[in-house]
């Protein structure tokens, strides 16, 4: 039996719709992450086809879907909620949810359902985040419904069973806020305290604390290269989660300006421009905090800036902190900054593979003449001999052996991303041949991130022009 909780389940009536999960044709269990089944105390027999799809409530579910609001792409919309996921319950203190369940009294106009290969690029990315130490929603299951879906061609269905600190959003708390619902407001701040942030003094420390994760998450996602997609509220976590992979990847060569996700047009939720959304997201939670700050209006508002002004430095500190470790800096000095912006302008400049790059930066740390590997990544390589002579300079006046050094780099500079280029492939062998070899054989290699793996060098590598994948899908 699953060790089902269910503390949402005792939060107000209007805070979710109750309702079992849609059943479907010919449930298949395409992949099962035993390993994350063992941490929640899961028995992996319990973890059947039936149960994992929904065809099969396992005993003390008490499944539904969630109410929430959001900004999406910066409009407001007053009502999103869980239009095909369903929440079964908790395990282990964290959410257990199938996505692509069927529809709810929140799914608009969708059909509930997701297409298999969305489901493989959620399960494959947000296990590649947790790998490389970043904190995500992690995947327990895919599982093939044996259904079509329509979507600009027919798809086969899947559903993948997610598992997250909660699925709290900023945009739930829109969703009170929207209908002037303070108490609401109130029960949802209490209960996301005592789940995440237990202990905290207050509300003002709560968005405090929200503010102090999403910065530091967002300055982890930069540190990757990693580009969300889809930064609406409704996909910003309250416990400081990466959530919902819909258009996300990682960038190859280093351009601030990459966007890859189609509907973005704007270039809203391009990579450089993640703080500043995580920021103006953070926003939306605190007008909605408001009436909770104080009494007084004009005190709340104060209250709420002077939080919102945390930002930035928390920011700046996980930002300039991550990537001073990346390139091998081990305490700070004045003009470390500089340093490591230099490095990027250049990159980026040149078109320099971003992961290759750091990823060479420890060898090169350890034998100047490994430079080699790093420079001809550079359109212009003497672009990169400038700056790794102020580079080498500054590594001198470090206390660390190079040997030390070049194991702490190498523990913070992934050799494996999941290169969309592969991930397309993975997904398209699975969703038109049902072959999965590529999709295991991805997942095994950008889950060991820092080893090098030396039979699959060829998965470190950027696409060839004719790879290269300029577009990606949300596929709902
Ligand atoms: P997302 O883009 O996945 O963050 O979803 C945004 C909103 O659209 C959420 O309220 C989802 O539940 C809803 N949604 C997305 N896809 C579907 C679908 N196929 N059927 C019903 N609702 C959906
Ligand atoms: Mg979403």
């Amino acid at each position: 039996m699953i060790p089902f909780a269910n503390t949402y389940a005792r939060l107000p009536e209007r805070f979710y719709a109750r309702l079992p999960p849609t059943p479907v044709a010919a449930p298949r269990l395409l992949k099962l992450n035993t390993a994350l089944a063992g941490q929640l105390g899961i028995d992996v027999a319990d973890l059947t086809a039936e149960a994992l799809s929904g065809n099969a409530v396992p005993e003390g579910a008490e499944p539904m879907a969630l109410a929430y609001a959001g900004h999406q792409f910066g409009n407001f919309v007053p009502q999103l909620g869980d239009g095909r996921a369903n929440l079964l319950g908790e395990v282990a203190g964290r959410d257990l949810q199938l996505k692509g369940a069927g529809r709810t009294p929140f799914s608009r106009g969708g059909d509930g359902r997701a297409a298999l290969g969305p489901v493989l690029r959620e399960y494959l990315i947000s296990e590649a985040m947790h790998a490389l130490g970043i904190p995500t929603t992690r995947s327990l299951a895919a599982v093939a419904t044996g259904e079509t879906v329509v979507r600009e061609t027919d798809l086969p269905g899947a559903i993948v069973a997610r598992v997250a600190a909660s699925h709290i959003r900023v945009g739930t708390f829109q969703y009170f806020a929207a209908r002037r619902d303070t108490e609401g407001v109130r029960a949802l701040a209490d209960y996301a305290i005592a789940r995440h942030y237990p202990g905290i003094g207050g509300y003002r420390a709560f968005l405090e604390a929200v503010i102090g994760r999403q910065a530091a998450l967002v300055a982890r996602w930069l540190q990757v290269g990693f580009i969300h997609g889809v930064m609406n509220t409704d996909n910003c976590s309250i416990a400081g989660e990466t959530i919902d992979y819909g258009p996300c990847a990682f960038m190859d060569e280093y351009d601030p300006g990459t966007v890859f996700s189609s509907i973005d047009r704007q270039g809203r939720y391009a990579y450089g421009n993640q703080p500043r959304i995580a920021l103006w997201n953070l926003t939306r939670l605190a007008e909605t905090l408001l009436p909770l700050l104080s009494d007084d209006e004009d005190k709340a508002v104060e209250i709420a800036q002077a939080c919102l002004a945390g930002f930035g430095p928390i920011f700046e500190d996980a930002y300039f902190g991550g990537l001073r470790r990346k390139i091998g800096l081990s305490a700070e000095r004045e003009g470390d900054n500089a340093l490591t912006q230099d490095l990027l302008k250049a990159m980026a400049e040149n078109q320099a593979d971003f992961t290759l790059t750091f990823r060479g930066l420890c060898n090169a740390a350890l034998l100047p003449d490994r430079d080699a590997a790093v420079r001809d990544l550079f359109i212009d390589p003497t672009a990169f001999d400038v700056w790794a002579e102020r580079w080498r300079a500054r590594l001198a006046l470090e206390n660390e052996t190079a040997a030390a050094r070049r194991e702490a780099m190498r523990a913070v500079n992934p050799a494996y991303i999941p290169r969309n280029h592969r991930v397309e492939a993975a997904l398209n062998a699975a969703a038109e041949r049902d072959d999965f070899a590529p999709f295991e054989e991805l997942l095994a290699v950008i889950t060991h991130p820092f080893d090098d793996q030396p039979g699959f060098a060829r998965y470190a590598a950027p696409p060839a022009e004719s790879e290269r994948v300029r577009q990606t899908f949300c596929g709902t």
